[in-house]
């Protein structure tokens, strides 16, 4: 018996406050793969593990069941983290492996990139296009974003980028500051 009522208390993701805004999840009964429960809502964007996994719920999402049960990750790349970085930041990691293993990813042409600011992942709030640039563009870090510190063209970034479109904005935004940064993606 699906549990339609569930649809109604979701799980919150500080990470990803508008995850059931932006359709990476899609309404489908079914049985969960970490969980086994039957479940109304299946999420659908990046899941990055060993198995083929076909359907996994939001709450498994959450609790980490499912990167647990299927020692998978929804984000592959946190920016500002150095690969071989010898500093040990307690809060700091525990929040990247947060954002890796319980908070849902977003779509993206051809990878995330979540992005950091203040030594911490930043919340991702969705889709942005090139008009919605200059409101941001008084703040230092997203001007350094958009004025070729992600290597692409500023003109091209003003004049091209789109919701959605081929060449693709993604919107950060500061847990700590509020300050907002960007990622760019090409089809
Ligand atoms: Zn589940
Ligand atoms: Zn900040």
């Amino acid at each position: 018996m699906c549990e339609k009522s569930d649809l109604k208390r979701l799980p919150a993701f500080r990470f990803h406050p508008n995850a059931y805004d932006l359709d990476i999840f899609e309404v489908l009964d079914g049985v969960c793969q970490a969980c086994n429960k039957p479940r109304a809502m299946r999420y659908i964007a990046s899941f990055y593990a060993a198995e083929d996994v076909e359907y996994i719920c939001t709450w498994c999402i959450a609790d980490g069941t499912a990167a647990r049960v299927f020692d998978g990750e929804f984000c592959a790349a946190i920016d500002s983290i150095p690969e071989n970085s010898t500093f040990s930041f307690e809060v700091y990691e525990a929040e990247a492996l947060e954002v890796a293993t319980r908070t849902p990813s977003y779509f993206s042409w051809q990878q995330e990139e979540w992005r950091s600011h203040c030594g911490r992942p930043c919340a991702f709030l969705g889709d942005i296009g090139a008009n919605d640039l200059p409101q941001y563009l008084t703040e230092p870090d997203f001007s350094a974003d958009v004025n070729g510190g992600l290597g692409w063209n500023p003109e091209l970034l003003q004049k091209c980028l789109g919701k959605g479109g081929d060449l693709a904005g993604y919107l950060f935004r500061c847990l700590t500051c509020g300050a907002h940064r960007l990622h760019v993606d090409a089809s």
